[in-house]
């Protein structure tokens, strides 16, 4: 069985002990294990500091961006490859690991791009500049330069390749060296992108670090410069802020956490026009994409009382149709979810959801999964539950359930309640709405802005073009308020800021103009 070591302070070493245990979610065998048990961490954060660090800030944008144009080729010349990996270690259909790896090379080279534009420059200006004094003599500027510590990427489990591409295309680019941390279960991928990265030389030494397995004392040896940009459940969220050393040394902590996201159908639809089947088929697919484990997929569905029963059936019907089994398959639609612990937390949340409702297709229950001996696989079925009182519900508001799972539910066909209903999973990552009517959106947009990270408008005249809500784009900003950590990441070059030190400099416009890149 393979061993996967860590790529810290410039080479691969082993953890000691056993480690972890990755397993294909399909067979349940063991493919690889992991350790960090040992690994001298102190000495991987001052390395990256010292020398990825040095050899970054020394770059312009231009030379950094041409290194994320370079990680974006290499990795994308393994892609078959990789995405065996996905399908592999993280039960990914062949399309759900292109999801996963080609929103990482896609990402790397949308900074890639970014960054070329950017030039000769080493450090950004912000805003216009401003005038202080009696004259314009006397000026204040903000500039945006890059820390000088290393960034710490602690990923989740359900996007091992771009869930760290995408932190590292900013951090990379805003010229911070970064350490790698994906999750214990579904690191194989990670550490493969790592190697080839390592093979192909791609990066200064110190740039790219890969710790695979847990986090041991990592977060003991960070200072003042440091950035942690965590991604995974509210409550590994909640222990890495209380963090006692990153909370006295003042190290920036960026938290992407779980969401309850929604999807809203306009009243007063055409059941057959393009809106109507947009909002169907995005909701089938953000349900069952990934086996429902995204942190943007729909789980929560508000449709017009009047609509409900319709949609309910038509929704039910495309996920009955929805093939599961062995990823590897061509015909299979969905894969099982990655690990035991997570089919035992699914099967267990469906049971609560459907306590304040009632199961309409799928359930807890084992699935007949195709091509699949044995009764073997941490399969789920697209189940969909109904509530028709959500207003006077709790755990509809409160319990994501990390699988193909999400619960229909009604309200009035007015924004205000439709709001209140999206309020209550005390902030998301993304909330969809579907319908063209100029007051409703206007006035939904108003009311779940202040809730949310993103909004998606599903509508007739994109529906030919429209993405899905759950793909996080590289311009847009990625994270939502509240539970669902309060985080920002991506969204263009405000994506840097997390890896960038913000300083207002004030004096002499002229010299503020000969010294500042930019300036005229
Ligand atoms: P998790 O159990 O919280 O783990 C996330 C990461 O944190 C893993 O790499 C884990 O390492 C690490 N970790 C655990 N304890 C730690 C500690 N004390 N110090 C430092 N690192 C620690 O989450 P998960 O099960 O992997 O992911 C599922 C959750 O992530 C869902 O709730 C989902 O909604 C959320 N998610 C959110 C987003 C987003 O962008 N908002 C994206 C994807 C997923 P080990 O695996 O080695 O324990």
């Amino acid at each position: 069985m393979q061993t996967l070591s860590s790529y810290v302070s410039g080479k691969w070493q082993e953890g000691a002990g056993e480690g972890a245990v990755l397993v294909n979610p399909v067979t349940e065998e063991p493919l690889a294990t992991t350790s960090t048990d040992g690994l001298d961490f102190a000495a991987a954060a001052a390395f990256g500091r010292e020398q990825g660090g040095a050899a970054l800030r020394a770059m312009t944008f231009g030379e950094r961006a041409a290194l994320l144009k370079a990680m974006s080729k290499s990795l994308h010349a393994h892609r078959d490859a990789l995405l065996d990996l996905a399908i592999q270690n993280g039960g990914n259909t062949r399309s759900d690991g292109k999801f996963d790896v080609d929103g990482a090379t896609g990402t790397l080279a949308a900074y890639a791009f970014l960054g070329k534009d950017l030039g000769d420059r080493k450090l950004l200006l912000e805003g216009a500049g401003v005038q202080l004094g009696r004259s314009s003599r006397y000026w204040g500027q903000h500039i945006l330069s890059p820390r000088e510590g290393v960034a710490v990427l602690i990923n989740a489990f359900n996007f091992p390749a771009w869930g760290w591409a995408e932190k590292a295309a900013c951090s990379l680019l805003a010229g911070v060296p970064v350490i790698v941390k994906p999750a214990s279960s579904t690191a194989l991928l990670t550490f493969r992108m790592v190697e080839i990265l390592v093979e192909d030389g791609v990066l200064p030494a110190g740039a790219l670090q890969l710790v695979s397995g847990g986090p041991g004392d990592l977060l003991d040896h960070l200072t003042e410069q440091d950035v942690v940009a965590f991604t995974g459940s509210a409550a590994t969220g909640r222990r890495i802020r209380a963090h006692q050393n990153l909370i006295h040394r003042g190290v920036k902590v960026n938290v992407e956490a779980d969401s309850l996201n929604s999807a809203i159908l306009a009243p007063g639809l055409d059941p057959d026009g393009d809106t109507s089947r947009l909002f169907l088929r995005e909701v089938a697919k953000e349900m069952t994409q990934k086996a429902g484990q995204k942190c943007t997929a729909v789980r929560r569905i508000l449709v017009p009382t009047d609509d409900l029963e319709r949609v309910r059936d038509e929704l039910a019907a495309a996920l009955e149709a929805v093939v599961v089994g062995d990823p590897s398959r061509s015909e299979v639609r969905m894969g099982p979810l990655t690990t035991a612990a997570q089919l035992a937390d699914a099967r267990c949340g469906i049971e609560t959801l459907a306590g304040e409702g009632r199961i309409v297709t799928g359930g807890p229950e084992p699935v007949d999964a195709v091509g699949v001996e044995g009764g073997k696989g941490y399969f789920v079925q697209p189940t969909l539950i109904e509530n028709t009182d959500p207003a006077n519900s709790t755990e509809v508001h409160r319990l994501e359930v990390f699988g193909p799972v999400a619960t229909i539910m009604p309200y009035d066909g007015t924004p205000a309640m439709a709001a209140d209903l999206v309020r209550r999973g005390e902030g998301s990552l993304v909330s969809a709405a579907y319908g063209d009517d100029v007051s409703f959106i206007g006035e939904l947009i108003t009311g779940l802005a202040p809730w949310n990270g993103r909004l998606y408008l599903g509508s007739e005249k994109v529906a030919d073009m429209a993405v899905g809500s759950g793909a996080a784009l590289p311009f847009l900003k990625h994270g939502g308020p509240g539970r669902a950590g309060g985080g920002a990441e991506l969204g263009g070059l405000s994506g840097l800021r997390l890896y960038q030190q913000r300083t207002a400099v004030q004096g002499d416009r002229g010299l503020l103009n000969r010294v500042l890149p930019g300036k005229d």
